[in-house]
């Protein structure tokens, strides 16, 4: 699978095993300030900042040598990243609104920050758990280390829902659903087989799904002058000369298709597939 916002060349190899996420406390734009204390930034714009230090070099953290101190006592193989924002922000309680300050963390800093969670996480093998993947705001909770009244990024600046420290859980536990939606691979999307009906000497428009083959019902009925009566999600009401017959239907882009073997029930024919010409025959 390729990464989704971060580059291979900055994911050096390394054995790292969490992801801790943050605020900067600052403006929209990286300083070099908080280009040394974390990996990667999200900027106001959306966009990815590199920090000074590598992944690697919070692998082990050697005294005299620089590394990304992003975390109190909790840096030792954890990748720091951080959204650049909340310049001024004051916390809120049970009885004081969040401050958000002049830059408030945007929801797509927020988002962002999940991919390239995403990202560390696909590349260095992190599994996606509150020990692992967690707020600066969470560390002391989670992993059991003191921090210093740390609340970042637990409060989110456009959901009045989940500003105040009784919901920090629940933010922290959307992030990691994101971080986990954006790791699923994304679904393919199958074609039908695409085959063909012959009926009294007609070629019509068909498909092979679910186990079944399926005739396009409003060519038919234009051809052979039967009425469609009703049609529901799952079922077309066909009426043949003087008999209304229930058929099993689909919809594939906005063609009906009835199930042909109803079809063939209804007019008492039989059915028969050539896989040379890919027909389905109701003869
Ligand atoms: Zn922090």
């Amino acid at each position: 699978m390729s990464l989704r916002v971060l580059s291979i060349a900055d994911l050096p190899v390394a054995k790292m095993e969490r992801v801790i996420v943050h605020w900067t406390g600052g403006p929209y734009n990286a300083s070099a300030l908080d280009r040394e204390h974390y990996h990667f930034l999200v900027e106001g714009d959306g966009d990815v900042v590199k920090g000074d230090h590598s992944v690697k070099s919070n692998e082990v953290v050697v005294p005299g040598r620089g590394y990304a101190a992003h975390t109190l006592g909790c840096n030792t193989k954890s990748i720091g990243i951080s959204a650049c924002c909340m310049l001024g922000a004051q916390e809120g309680t049970a009885s004081r609104p969040l401050r958000a300050g002049s830059n408030p963390m945007k929801q797509t800093q927020w988002e962002k920050l999940a991919l390239v969670a995403a990202d560390l996480c696909e590349h260095y093998d992190i599994p996606v758990t509150r020990e692992t993947v967690l707020g600066h705001g969470e560390v002391q909770k989670n992993l059991g280390i003191t921090q210093r009244q740390k609340w970042d990024p637990m409060a989110l600046p456009w959901d009045p829902n989940f500003q105040k420290p009784a919901n920090y859980s629940a933010v922290g536990d959307m992030f990691r659903a994101r971080v986990r939606a954006a790791l699923k691979p994304a679904p393919t999307v199958e074609i039908p087989a695409e085959a063909r009906v012959l009926l009294k000497n007609e070629f019509f428009p068909a498909v092979l799904e679910d186990g079944s083959s399926w005739g396009a019902i409003k060519a038919m009925a234009a051809k052979f002058g039967w009425r469609l009566i009703k049609i529901t999600q799952k079922t077309a009401s066909v009426q043949i000369g003087s008999e209304t017959h229930e058929m099993d239907f689909i919809n594939e882009d906005g063609t009906g298709y009835v199930q042909l073997v109803d079809l063939a029930k209804a007019l008492d024919l039989q059915i028969s597939w050539d896989p040379i010409s890919r027909t389905i025959k109701l003869d």
